[in-house]
């Protein structure tokens, strides 16, 4: 038997029963926490244009897309660890490896926003 995939937001979950829905845009997230973790997912799977359509639209205009293609490709990601997840708010360390192969965390306490009953990224503390 073929075990299916895990997500790679380490959720311990399967992908479909995880971030692919999201992705996919079958259904939105329905909290920060999913919308964060299929954020860390899109990143994985250089998926840069999912990045950018879950920035809440009055913030968009500050993040440049070829930005988050340039990151999301020239890292390696390796693991997504959350913190806390409390309200609209979600604390988290991603580790991944720069191009020269340097080790990083990536410590960030994020805000999310509702819009129109859809979560969004809103803004970032790090
Ligand atoms: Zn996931």
């Amino acid at each position: 038997m073929i075990s299916p995939t895990k997500c790679p937001c380490c959720s311990g979950k399967d992908f479909t029963d995880c971030c692919e829905p999201f992705l996919n845009k079958t259904v939105p997230p329905s909290s920060p926490e999913a919308l964060m973790r299929s954020r860390y997912s899109a990143y994985v799977l250089k998926n840069p244009q999912y990045i950018l359509d879950t920035i809440h639209p009055s913030k968009r205009k500050y993040h440049r897309l070829e930005d988050i293609i340039k990151w999301s490709t020239e890292s390696h990601w390796i693991r997504l660890e959350v913190i806390s997840a409390l309200k609209d708010r979600v604390k988290f360390k991603a580790y991944y490896r720069d191009k020269w192969g340097n080790a990083h965390i990536h410590v960030e306490h994020s805000q999310f926003k509702r819009e129109k009953g859809i979560w969004y990224f809103y803004d970032a503390e790090y």
